[in-house]
């Protein structure tokens, strides 16, 4: 049988044989792998920063590093390249070795979109605990960090002009956990979320910040009752009928904007119980004000009203896959459900089901983030005998699976342009805090590193090479004082 290797395996196999200098032990474990590596023969004892220069022809983000007997230099278009040069470089430093083995590296992403969600509304997550998890996504090359900052649980950013938000939102995480008042509070002021946002800047991470609506707005609905649907159980979903909910979201809206630099913010969209508007009398009247053929036109109205909204402020809209369907239903099955044609292309979608919506909408032309729940939700089992941290049963994910995830996979040749990335999800129903968070982002973080950046060939994957790789990394967290879990 003919064995699989990928790409940096054969460059390894071949450096050792012709130079015959760098034993296999020897060979720096890059994550994630370079696109192209080539070894010299001989060390680099220079010490000192590294030249760099701007070579217009690199891609976005790409860099070339060029390591000698005589010195170090990086070529890069933009400063994000000269940054992963650098974490490039860092990695090629083995502990206690005063020496880099010379190398020759070309490298660019394959996809722009490199992200980690953070769920600070279901279990409140220290100011310092993001930072530190900034500073591991840059090492490895991520470059957008998500945070869902509201949901039925609480709502953890402060808006000024809605200052009831996070006096009201914040009551208790799912996990029987309750807040009491003289631990509060457990939301970002604006100066916090400064810090964060020029924090991960100067790491070439974008923080995009996700505010859900017009489903899992019960944080929102209990600081405003007035917002609330005008029917019994309607204490969960955002009036749309009701003039005030919309002019809410454009203020906060507004405030985000203000706040967060990113070119691209995150409405929410998805598990919206839409049946609850059926039964409204202001949102049947609305319904009837706009024309709507009915109320499964009432989010992609909402989704379409807030997405130019967006524009004229110079932002994308992002939001989650259901936003991009047409149905009474939001459960509608995601492959066959129909696309709602009144979204402006601009719309970015987040595929957290099943591959199938994204695909479709991606191939219809709108641009599309993957993160499929079942490669993607790293809340999910490890394969570990025995998890401290795992509190349920549920689906389980190990790493090996998540190394095995292919954002391109049904997508046509035409349409694959508008798979811009992949991100995986970090939910904290029942992850209670940094140390289970880090236990259950890593190492299977490494794993979506190297399929986002290098997207090794999806047939020729080999996990156990990557391993041998992860293992190195794994010592590596541990020395910085990161909860990694084993590689299992
Ligand atoms: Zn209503």
């Amino acid at each position: 049988m003919k064995k699989k290797v990928d790409r940096l395996a054969v460059t390894i196999l071949a450096a050792v044989i012709s130079i015959g200098c760098l034993r296999a032990a020897d060979v720096p474990a890059l994550i994630p792998a370079p696109q192209e590596v080539s070894w010299r023969e001989g060390e680099c004892r220079a010490k000192g920063e590294p030249k760099v220069e701007r070579v217009v022809s690199i891609p976005p983000e790409g860099y070339e590093l060029s390591v000698t007997k005589d010195g170090v230099t990086i070529r890069s278009s933009d400063d994000a390249g000269a940054f992963y040069a650098k974490m490039t470089l860092a990695q090629l430093r083995s502990p206690g070795k005063a020496t880099i083995p010379c190398v020759e590296i070309k490298d660019a992403p394959k996809f722009k979109w490199r992200g980690v969600l953070l769920d600070t509304a279901r279990h409140f997550l220290g100011k310092t605990a993001i930072l530190r998890i900034i500073d591991e996504m840059s090492w490895y090359k991520f470059n957008v960090l998500q945070i869902h900052f509201t949901d039925d649980d609480a709502w953890t950013v402060e808006i000024p002009e809605f200052p009831e938000l996070v006096r009201q939102g914040v009551v208790k995480g799912r996990s029987g956990f309750v807040y009491g008042g003289a631990l509060q509070p457990f939301y970002y002021s604006t100066a916090d979320i400064r810090e964060i946002v020029a924090y991960a800047a100067a790491r070439h991470v974008k923080v995009v910040p996700e505010i859900e609506m017009p489903g899992h707005f019960g944080a929102a609905l209990r600081a405003y009752p007035s917002m609330r649907c005008k029917c019994p159980g309607g204490g969960k979903v955002f009036c749309i009928g009701n003039p005030e909910t919309m002019r809410f979201a454009e203020r906060v809206l507004d405030r985000v904007c203000e706040l967060f630099p990113s070119d691209v913010i995150h409405f929410g969209g998805d598990e919206c119980t839409r049946e609850y508007w059926e039964k409204c009398p202001e949102c049947l009247a609305f319904v009837k004000r706009e024309g709507l053929t009915g109320i499964e036109q009432i989010q992609p109205w909402m989704t379409r009203h807030l997405t130019r909204y967006l524009a004229g402020r110079g932002r994308r809209a992002v939001g989650w896959d259901e936003i991009f369907i047409e149905s009474k239903n939001r459960r509608v099955n995601a492959s066959n459900a129909k696309i709602t044609s009144l979204l402006p292309k601009t719309t970015i979608g987040m595929c957290y089901r099943a591959q199938g919506a994204g695909t479709a909408a991606a191939n219809q032309g709108y641009d599309i983030v993957m993160t499929p729940h079942h490669y993607t939700y790293f809340d999910y089992r490890q394969n570990l005998a025995e998890d401290p941290y795992m509190y349920f049963g549920g689906p389980k994910l190990p790493i090996s699976k998540v190394y095995q995830f292919d954002p391109l996979a049904g997508v046509t040749e035409a349409a694959r342009s508008h798979v811009i990335g992949g991100q995986c999800c970090n939910w904290t129903e029942r992850t209670l805090c940094q140390i289970d968070l880090e236990w259950k982002l890593w190492p299977r973080a490494l794993a979506l590193s190297e399929v986002l950046w290098t997207y090794p060939d999806p047939a020729k994957r080999d996990f156990t090479e990557f391993s041998r790789r992860a293992a190195a990394h794994r010592l590596r967290l541990i020395r910085s004082h990161v909860n990694c879990a084993p590689l299992k």
